[in-house]
């Protein structure tokens, strides 16, 4: 007995602690109250929405399938408004009284009129009329079903005054309240007791909205009567933020919002719906122009405040850049109404820059910055160009990039050109047409009728700007081709290849190779080289022609880029007359040709390798 009792009176205790300091909670937020209507759309539903949209309050409406499709267009306006579709019936009759099936009409039919007035493609909640349902009933609805924790049963006590005072005195946080927009005391007594909660700190929120900022996962079949804390709050749909950069001369507008939610954004206006543009990603828009956007979890309930931003001033492009071979510099506005800016340091220009008026004299080995602006753009992106030390002009090739010494030396040497207007491509991959079409160049030779007759390859296009140098490479031994009849000249080249192609090709030239055995070592993927590319590795490590990268790797399998080939032909030209020749074999002497042949115009490299 006395074990007994102090063991209740332990029970006492713990139950007494545990209402002292009830259970820790991630912060709880303010107090919540989901208002209800049902029954309608009526007379007065578009009183109570002008009413509830000026005290910015979002609710749920039960409406029935019947009046639904007699009032359209408060229905669209009750979703536009941020409130909360959902079914109560298509013509109010008792659950519990009705075949499965007859219960599934009941709920699709509304269903459907809803999709129809709204925009498709909500979950509807359900509130059976009057409140009837049993197990068989929650399981034929197929959705979340909602009851209510207060009833102050305005449908009886016509008396806005009483409606008001019975929410008031009733409502508690987390409560369902329930009520009819069908009677005008009901209208009015709703947004008086709105009044009076919120000042004493209630926030209205749908009833999704507020299972969800509870942490409660709404499930089909079950009734929700009113929503306890779970110790976590999630907190209002946190609204989306809309931000601008000019990218391209184009105003680009970026919207991001809280994790797990969708962005729903409009050009045109605020009313924001499932059947608004769905935001994916950033886009570009003609400025002046106003965005708004909305973040949800889902429209029909769990969404932000619809947020706007105006933009008035406009993108615009950067200027041109061009320097003359005087060495005059010339910037050309692109965006009309726009004032252009410029830097001959390297640094980045601003509109506190250089303002330019008009040809400006430079010296080669300048960097140009420039962009454009004015009091209605937002500042261009930079445009940057270099003025090279040779007096080349390049768009896509800066001094501070390790291959620009070397770019600007095989332009100026005529053993490169630009893909197009000013631009290099340095970082393009180049193919095996490419490569050998450069040490044709290079070499200054001339194919033959012989060599082309008998080159064996069938994979090389008819007129394209490689021909005449792959049946040349063939016809001295420089390459052999993948089998006896492909060549492969679109093929990207990897670095193990162009050591082979520069080899055989100093080789040709009467070179003598170092041996440089054990030169591939120093390579920290030096087990990466395949073994036929060995040899060539070495001797052109050793020579000096092709070296690792800073981190002390050769990486001989990556593709070999534009601004490598560039390298590679200078330090040829440089290093080619220091390499002993190799000794001569007695070869046929070929005749001279009787007339020495024009030197074939330089093709520019095609754009695309
Ligand atoms: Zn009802």
């Amino acid at each position: 007995m006395k074990r007994i009792f102090s063991l209740l009176l332990a029970l006492v205790m713990v139950l007494g602690l545990a209402a002292l300091f009830p259970p820790a909670q991630a912060k709880t937020g303010g107090k919540l109250v989901a208002l209800t209507f049902d029954d309608g759309p009526g007379p007065y539903t578009s009183r109570l929405l002008d009413g509830l949209k000026e005290r910015g309050v979002e609710v749920t409406f039960f409406m029935v399938g019947s009046s639904v499709s007699r009032y359209p267009e408060l229905v669209k306006r009750m979703y536009q408004e941020g409130h909360q579709l959902a079914n109560h019936s298509y013509d109010h009759p008792d659950f519990t009284g009705l075949s499965d099936s007859e219960i599934r009409s009941q709920i699709s039919r509304t269903n459907a009129l809803l999709d129809k007035a709204a925009g498709a493609g909500s979950t509807y909640m359900v509130r059976a009329p009057y409140g009837s349902t049993n197990s068989r009933v929650r399981s034929v609805v197929g959705a979340p079903l909602t009851y209510w924790s207060v009833d102050p049963q305005d449908w009886k006590d016509r008396n806005a005054t009483t409606v008001k005072n019975r929410v008031v005195s009733n409502a508690h946080d987390g409560a369902i309240i329930l009520l009819h927009d069908i009677h005008s005391t009901s209208v009015d007594g709703a947004l008086a007791a709105i009044d009076v909660l919120l000042d004493e700190g209630y926030e209205f929120v749908t009833v999704r909205e507020m299972f969800r900022r509870r942490g409660v996962a709404l499930e089909n079949g079950v009734s929700y009567t009113r929503c306890s804390p779970t110790g976590v709050d999630y907190g209002p749909v946190a609204e989306p933020v809309i931000s601008s950069a000019s990218v391209n001369g184009k105003l680009q507008i970026t919207i991001t919002a809280q994790e797990g939610t969708s962005i729903y954004y409009s050009l045109e206006n605020g009313t924001l719906n499932q059947e608004s543009k769905r935001y994916t990603g950033p886009f570009t828009v003609e400025a002046p122009c106003t965005v708004w956007a909305v973040a949800a979890y889902n429209m029909n309930g769990d969404r932000s405040k619809t947020v706007s931003k105006t933009f008035s001033k406009m993108a615009c492009e950067p200027p041109a850049i061009q320097v003359t071979e005087e060495g005059i510099l010339n910037l050309t506005r692109v965006t009309p109404g726009t004032d252009l800016f410029y830097t001959l340091d390297g640094t980045a220009a601003t509109e506190n820059s250089t303002r330019y008026t008009g040809m400006v004299p430079i010296e080669p080995g300048t960097e140009i910055c420039a962009c454009a602006g004015g009091a209605s753009f937002f500042t261009s992106a930079t445009a940057r160009a270099t003025y090279s030390h040779l007096g080349n002009f390049f768009r896509d090739v800066y001094m501070d990039q390790w291959y620009y010494p070397y770019v600007d030396q095989a332009v100026h040497e005529g053993y490169m050109l630009g893909t197009g207007f000013y631009e290099f491509a340095p970082t393009k991959p180049l193919t095996r047409g490419q490569l050998i079409t450069l040490l044709y160049r290079y070499s200054g030779e001339t194919v033959t009728q012989e060599e082309l007759d008998a080159c064996p390859f069938q994979d090389l296009e008819k007129d394209r700007f490689y021909v005449e140098a792959v049946c040349w490479a063939y016809a001295k031994g420089i390459v052999i081709g993948y089998d006896e009849t492909t060549f492969g000249p679109d093929n990207s080249v990897k670095r193990q290849e162009m050591c082979k192609i520069f080899g055989e090709f100093l080789s040709y030239r009467g070179k003598l190779l170092p041996e440089g055995t054990g030169s591939a070592e120093q390579y920290t993927d030096a087990a990466q080289i395949p073994q036929w590319a060995i040899p060539y590795v070495e001797s052109m490590t050793a020579c000096g022609l092709i070296l690792g990268d800073k981190e002390g790797t050769f990486r001989p399998g990556a593709t070999a880029i534009r601004a490598q080939a560039a390298t590679l032909l200078v330090r040829l030209s440089e290093l080619e007359d220091t390499l002993p020749d190799a000794p001569t074999e007695p070869v046929p002497v070929e005749p001279e040709p009787t007339q020495p042949e024009e030197p074939a115009p330089v093709e520019p490299e095609p754009s695309e390798p």
